[in-house]
């Protein structure tokens, strides 16, 4: 059977129904629907005024892809200019097949490309290091937990270095919900009411943070790309199958298979209870060590370094006694035996 014609343009013949709409259209329409879709977003959320200069946290993955080409081609509406900043977590085999996709995007677009490593900003330590640390005799399932603190802090470094005023991340709708899946699941309600809303505003010094994507799927962000031929990296990291994340992505597939507006719902269940005054956390401070935004004395990124450069990694992340007895890697960053030196302690 002939597919049917676009419902948008009748030209054309359709090439795809949208997941949530039902809607048939053709590619060219898609693209032009999602584009504004965004566009939206960002205006009605009054996210990037005219004139900022948006730092994009680039990954060489397809979220990060699409958003750096869709505000590429809203520059002009928008009146922004766009940096792209990559962070090399120091994964091997993973990350540097990731960024050479990075460098190969910020060279077609012509975008200014900035990379920033945990190993220079965090005395030493890459993923890597910290995996082996955090891992005792077995495989680490925190390592997401210390790279999404460490990747949130050297994303900003990056930001700040190349004069932003504003940073913009890929997350889709499909991640948001995990996310809310996963402060639910943790009863983290300090989580669940800074997570709602379009990103954050830039309290304490911090730059302001936007998902442009959050209300777009994530189906629908790789058929943007599939319709834009955009070039991504789409291995999955060596450690996600250990995170806790892959658990919540399930069972939020489960829910969606029951009910399709699933995603859509806890994404705007996070923003009422954002909006919740009972629910707003106390107003966060600076952080005595490195002046990063905190909401307690140390930073957590301060808090996991300093765990990690004790050999007790697992302390940090309230892991209790059992990380008392933990034994880094001899002669990894986080070997106990090695003398932690200034350099060790980040200043930013
Ligand atoms: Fe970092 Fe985890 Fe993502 Fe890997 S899967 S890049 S360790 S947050």
């Amino acid at each position: 059977m002939p597919a049917p014609p676009c419902a948008s343009c009748h030209a054309s013949r359709a090439a795809l129904r949208r997941p949530r709409s039902g809607q048939a259209l053709c590619g060219a329409c898609f693209c032009a629907a999602f584009e504004a879709e965004v566009l939206h977003t960002v205006l009605a959320g009054r996210l990037l005024p005219p004139g900022a200069v948006v730092a994009v946290g680039a990954s060489g993955g397809k979220d990060s892809t699409v958003l750096a080409h869709v505000l590429r081609a809203l520059t002009p509406r928008l009146g922004i200019s766009l940096q792209l900043v990559a962070v090399d977590e120091g994964i091997g085999g993973y990350r540097d097949a990731a960024l050479a996709a990075v460098r190969r995007q910020a060279a077609r677009w012509e975008l200014p490309l900035t990379v920033v490593a945990y190993e220079d900003l965090f005395g030493g330590w890459t993923m890597d290091a910290v995996a082996r640390s955090t891992a005792g005799s077995g495989r680490s399932r925190s390592c997401c937990t210390f790279c999404g603190v460490l990747r949130r802090r050297a994303l900003e470094e990056g930001a700040r270095r190349v004069g932003a005023t504003h940073i913009v991340t890929g997350h889709n709708a499909d991640d948001m919900a995990e996310t809310v899946l996963m402060n639910f699941l943790r009863g983290d309600a300090g989580r669940l009411a800074r997570g709602g809303g379009l990103g954050s505003p830039g309290e304490g010094g911090a730059l302001p943070r936007c998902r442009p994507l959050q209300f777009a799927s994530q189906k629908e962000v790789v058929l943007y790309a599939h319709f834009r031929r955009l070039d991504y990296f789409s291995e999955e990291c060596v450690y996600a199958p250990e995170a806790f994340r892959g658990h919540a992505r399930d069972l939020l597939k489960r829910l969606e298979a029951a009910r399709p507006s699933a995603v859509l719902d806890l994404v705007h269940s996070a923003e009422r209870l954002a909006l919740a005054p009972a629910a707003r956390p106390p107003r966060p401070g600076a952080c005595s060590r490195c002046g990063a935004l905190a909401s307690r004395a140390l930073c957590q990124a301060c808090v996991l370094l300093d765990g990690l450069n004790r050999g007790r990694p697992r302390l940090a992340i309230g892991k209790g006694r059992r990380g008392l007895d933990e034994e880094a890697t001899p002669g990894t960053p986080g070997d106990p035996a090695r003398v932690p030196t200034s350099k060790a302690i980040p200043t930013f």
